[in-house]
């Protein structure tokens, strides 16, 4: 029996997110996820495990809240930011017939949940400098009724202007949702427009515990929109979606001291980019590091050379971005420890 032919027809044509760990490589230097090098330690605290944890649990949102200056009733908790790019879809978009609408190059989820779902997708590659093409928005927006931009953007680094996320704000404005994904900010938290969500009913944003926080394993990620919002994605989330270890973790992540210690994080992490960064630019295979607001670089390289093959088979993993739109030659490359970025460096020098 052919199972394939029972399967969805747009899952048979489906080609799946090209996460890292899907991809593979063997190394001891793993620069291809965006996470944080080293592994916090938690003790679990919870062991009423016979029961099923609270739907969304109330310290979590408590702390999630206060941390980001916004009120319990404006966020969820799901597992990590993936479901919230997907429950917004499950909410807000018919199949066959609404679209969600992104800006490549950008992060690839937007379009393999739409997919998955049976949703249209439309896309408006940004301008060169990485920017959103207001107009070519502005023409595509019919039957669009999410926006997602990335900011700061993966693969890219860089940040969207705010004022032209205040003109997509209105030119979305009683059509469409804008969602911006922040799953970065950490790394430059004065660029967070979640001030902005009294002004614009319309306005979603997207966090996660992954990045700045060290805990990609945990699988915890936050929305934070007005109430409507929050409710209708309520509707459609799973009965249980945090199991009661990664709600007890999170809790202790967003304590007091857990925020603190992600702020020391960020403050070493920004100087390990920044010292990384010029000892890149002073090679000469590279031809550009471009400036990075997050917690990875984007790196162009001389084009005749295979620095990603020729790394990945010494073990250092970094992620190949050449068959994205405008990323010829670009790799882009994790902050990872001291010993990981010279191992970068060393093994960049050898190549002639
Ligand atoms: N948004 C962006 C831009 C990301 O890079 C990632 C992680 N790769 C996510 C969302 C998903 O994060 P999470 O681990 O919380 O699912």
């Amino acid at each position: 029996m052919d199972i394939n032919k029972l399967v969805r027809k747009n899952v048979q044509q489906l080609t799946p997110y090209q996460s890292a760990r899907r991809i593979g490589g063997q190394g001891d230097v793993w620069l291809n996820a965006n996470e944080y090098p080293v592994a916090p330690h938690f003790e679990l605290t919870e062991q009423t495990l016979n029961r099923y944890p609270e739907p969304q649990p109330e310290k979590v949102i408590q702390r999630y809240a206060q941390y980001a200056g916004v009120k319990t009733e404006q966020v969820l908790v799901s597992r990590g930011a993936d479901e919230a790019i997907e429950l917004l879809m499950r909410a807000f978009c018919e199949p066959q017939h609404d679209s969600i609408l992104y800006c490549p190059p950008t992060y690839g989820m937007y379009q393999v949940s739409a997919e998955t779902l049976g949703i249209k997708t439309k896309t408006v590659p940004t301008t060169s400098d990485w920017q959103l093409d207001l107009e070519g928005i502005k023409q595509n927006i019919d039957t669009v009724k999410l926006i997602y931009v990335c900011s700061p953007n993966n693969p890219t680094g860089n940040l969207i202007d705010s004022d032209d996320i205040k003109a997509l704000l209105n030119i979305a404005k009683d059509r469409a949702l804008v969602i911006i994904d922040e799953a970065y900010i950490e790394f430059s938290p004065e660029s967070s427009v979640v001030s902005w969500l009294n002004d614009y009913p319309h306005l979603v944003i997207l966090r996660t515990l992954s990045k700045a926080f060290a805990l990609a394993g945990l699988r915890c990620g936050f929305t934070i929109a007005n109430k409507p919002v929050i409710e209708a994605l309520q509707k459609v989330i799973a009965p249980y979606p945090l199991a009661t270890p990664v709600a007890d973790i999170a809790a202790q992540a967003l304590s007091k001291d857990g925020v603190n210690t992600m702020k020391l994080h960020v403050v070493n992490l920004n100087n390990q980019k920044g010292k990384f960064a010029n000892l890149l630019r002073q090679l000469p295979i590279v031809e550009k590091v471009y400036p990075s607001y997050s917690n990875y670089l984007c790196v162009k390289f001389q084009h005749d050379k295979d620095v990603f093959n020729i790394l990945w088979h010494q073990g250092i993993i970094l992620r190949d971005q050449s068959r994205s739109i405008g990323q010829q030659n670009i790799i882009r490359i994790t902050i990872g420890t001291q010993a990981d970025c010279e191992a970068v460096i060393s093994a960049l020098k050898t190549i002639k």
